[in-house]
């Protein structure tokens, strides 16, 4: 069975662009792959100096994945930091991981704008941390949202250098995966370019209704069409985008049509929008709740998660410091 891996930084709530990016794509795999999905506690530490309840922060994300449907009993879910042989792997990967190479990503010339005081190493080699969580589990298939093409595109050549400088077959080359036709970027709904929680324009899985509604009622818009079938710009491309994934088909449909001939309101569209945001959330926000809670529950999920990514990751490294030439 071919093995999955993929993460999200516990640094705040799951929000619609890790579910649709990520999570969606992965539930769809669990019972055909073997999957491994993790919370990438040590990836935050690059954009948070010092991150406070980082034990509580994981249990969030874990309560996150399980009211979405991640299934312990058949992936393998667990926190990163329990699983300490990513850090020897990410200490070869580094060894062969160039300044320009990793200066030139796109991610780390983002992360630096955003944060000018805190440019730290970390975020340099934030994409071989990201291969070393990968290659641990010589995964070939990685849920990722479009953001990422570029870290996975990392992931394949460190692989690669890896075998070409060993002179072996070892690592397979991780490639992204998603099932629609190309991978999906959830927009913000501020009119920028993505959801992302660095860019405050969430909607976040556990917001309440009256909060989901106020965020949908501000989403920038424009002054509406003047001419039938034009194209639409980028921030009502971005509410189409939501309709599409949220909504059913005659609703998408309904307000296509209505811009295809100029007669759409954005009022109505929006308040149809938030409903239906709503409509996806409520079940899986009251699951949410309900894991929470249980915080018993939840460490012995993360305990049996640890184990069982422990084994695997200490066989690749076992067989990585024996292709390196250290002692076993
Ligand atoms: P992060 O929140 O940066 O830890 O991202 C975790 C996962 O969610 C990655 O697989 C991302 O590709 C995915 N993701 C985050 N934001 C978006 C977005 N706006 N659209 C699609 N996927 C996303």
């Amino acid at each position: 069975m071919e093995t999955v891996v993929s993460g999200i930084r516990p640094t705040g709530n799951l929000h619609l662009g890790n579910y649709f990016g990520a999570v969606k794509n992965f539930l769809q795999m669990q019972n055909d792959y073997n999957c491994s999905f993790f919370i990438a506690d040590w990836h935050s530490l690059t954009t948070t100096a010092k991150p406070e309840n980082i034990v509580q922060s994981a249990r969030t994300i874990l309560a996150e994945y399980l009211a979405c449907g991640l299934d312990p009993d058949i992936a393998t879910i667990y926190v990163q930091s329990d699983v300490k042989e990513v850090l020897e792997l990410y200490l070869y990967l580094n060894m062969n991981a160039y300044l320009g190479e990793l200066e030139r990503t796109t991610t780390f010339k983002e992360k630096a704008r955003q944060q000018p005081n805190n440019v730290n190493a970390g975020l340099l080699t934030y994409p071989t941390l990201m291969a070393a969580d990968i290659l641990i589990h010589k995964a070939v298939k990685v849920p990722v949202g479009k953001d990422q093409e570029q870290n996975m595109e990392m992931a394949r050549k460190f692989a690669r250098r890896f075998n070409h400088l060993y002179e072996v077959d070892f690592f397979p080359e991780p490639e992204s995966f998603y099932f629609g036709k190309e991978a999906i970027k959830i927009p913000g709904l501020d009119g920028s370019g993505k959801m992302g929680k660095s860019d405050g324009n969430c909607i976040y899985l556990m917001d309440d209704e009256k909060t989901i509604r106020q965020k949908v009622m501000k989403a920038v818009t424009d002054s509406g069409p003047t001419k039938a079938n034009s194209e639409k710009p980028e921030v009502i491309e971005n509410l189409f985008t939501f309709l599409d994934i949220v909504s059913d088909k005659e609703t998408y449909d309904f307000y296509n049509e209505q811009w295809n001939t100029c007669s759409i309101r954005y009022g109505d569209l929006k308040k149809q929008l938030a409903e239906d945001i709503n409509k996806f959330c409520a079940p899986i926000r009251e699951k949410i709740k309900e894991y929470s809670a249980n915080t018993e529950l939840l460490d012995k999920i993360a305990k049996q998660g640890a184990e069982k990514a422990q084994e695997s990751a200490s066989k690749t490294l076992k067989e990585v410091r024996q292709i390196i030439g250290f002692r076993p």
